[in-house]
């Protein structure tokens, strides 16, 4: 099964993508490590936590939990870690273990990156989301009452543990939440994985160990890819944020209950697909696959109520909106999609009155 290398200056890393992962933990860790800290929610842990209790046994571990959701991932319960990790014996040698969804792996690489100025990190993803996305690419953070991960830093995992075998346990609307990441990474970089997505939905959907093994493998590879080029986010790594620039503003005037985090990155690429076809980027045909791909992954709730200019207020204070210009990711065909500053002013609003027309 695959083994896929992150280089960043600071040093590769390996992502094992395996069924039976979990089991292997210990492997990942520092030759002469002390406490091991399993940052997890109740729920992840009473489900997996047997797996990552026998991996770690024969080493002094602890679990720190958190209580999930994204009104907790804030600073304050980055100290309160902290604190019991002290309490517990913590030191320079410790290790940090990110047991759960994009919430925890976000959280504990901060914590790790934080506490006594930095220590290491093993990412051990459960939801599909942070599997393929969130716990690659060495991006942790918390949020402010103002924006949603507006604290944060880069700090790289030492290792990364995907095992889909805990996908078996995620909720129907998580689990699709993690596939319009997927389907993202296939219009961005490769044809092959969106081909596979298109022809192979039902098993996909099903959860058939061997495609989903498959697409995710394939999907890290792409992000490991990615981001090996360009750690910082300053080229080729904004590619990945396509769908978002629209998402996230969809989700901020939702105040975040309506909408999923990849419910909103796919009404999100419905849009830039729109704001694309209407830069005279993108063919019809290509516009049409995208969009019938994306419909036939969904629905996503209803954006009934929503106007566009309301979202388009929100994208222009997004925190990647630099000096009042916004960098659209555009599709330009299947597989391939780029960086524009220069979109005429006026076209945004109608790509989103579309899209929401779309989804209401
Ligand atoms: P999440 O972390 O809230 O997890 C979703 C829910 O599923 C939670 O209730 C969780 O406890 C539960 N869960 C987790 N694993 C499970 C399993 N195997 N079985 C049953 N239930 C399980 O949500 P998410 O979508 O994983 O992550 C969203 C977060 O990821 C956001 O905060 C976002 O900002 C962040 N994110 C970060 C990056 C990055 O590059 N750092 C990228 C994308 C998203």
């Amino acid at each position: 099964m695959p083994h896929i290398d992150v280089t960043t200056p600071g040093g590769t890393y390996t992502v094992v993508v395996e069924r039976g992962a979990l089991t292997s933990l210990a492997s990942g860790l520092p030759a002469q490590c002390g406490t091991v800290f399993v940052v997890t929610t109740e729920d992840v842990w009473t489900l997996h936590g047997t797996a990552v209790r026998s991996a770690l046994g024969h080493l002094p571990f602890r679990t720190i939990f958190f209580a999930g959701g994204e009104d907790n991932k804030r600073m304050a319960d980055v100290e309160r870690m902290a604190e019991s990790m002290v309490e517990f014996g913590g030191d320079r040698s410790s290790v940090v273990v990110g047991f759960g969804g994009g919430i925890v792996t976000d959280l504990a690489g901060f914590l790790a990156a934080i506490f006594m100025r930095g220590i290491p990190v093993i990412q051990v993803p459960t939801t599909l989301l942070a599997q393929v996305d969130a716990a690659v690419g060495g991006k942790t953070g918390t949020n402010l009452v103002s924006g949603k991960n507006l604290i944060g830093a880069f700090h790289q995992p030492r290792a990364v543990i995907i095992d889909p075998a805990v996908l078996d346990t995620l909720p129907e609307r998580e689990y699709r939440a993690g596939l319009y990441e997927i389907i993202k990474t296939g219009i961005i970089a490769s044809a092959g994985l969106f081909h596979t997505l298109a022809t192979s939905r039902d098993s996909i959907l099903a959860r058939h160990h061997h495609i989903l093994d498959q697409i995710i493998a394939e999907s890290v590879r792409i992000k490991a890819h990615v981001v090996s080029g360009d750690e910082r986010e300053s080229g080729l790594r904004r590619i990945l944020n396509f769908g978002h620039t629209f998402g996230h503003a969809l989700e901020a005037e939702t105040k975040y209950i309506r909408f999923l985090h990849g419910e909103a990155v796919s009404w999100g690429m419905r849009a830039a697909t729109h704001l694309a076809a209407e830069c005279k980027m993108i063919g019809v045909e290509d516009r049409i696959s995208i969009l019938n791909l994306l419909d036939r992954y969904g629905p996503v709730p209803s954006t009934a109520g929503l106007s566009a200019a309301g979202i388009e207020a929100r994208m222009i204070h997004d925190k990647k909106t630099i000096q009042g210009r916004i960098h659209f990711v555009l599709p330009e065909t299947i597989g391939k999609a780029q960086v524009r500053s220069d979109v005429p002013a006026h076209l945004p609003r109608t790509a989103i009155a579309r899209a929401l027309e779309e989804c209401a």
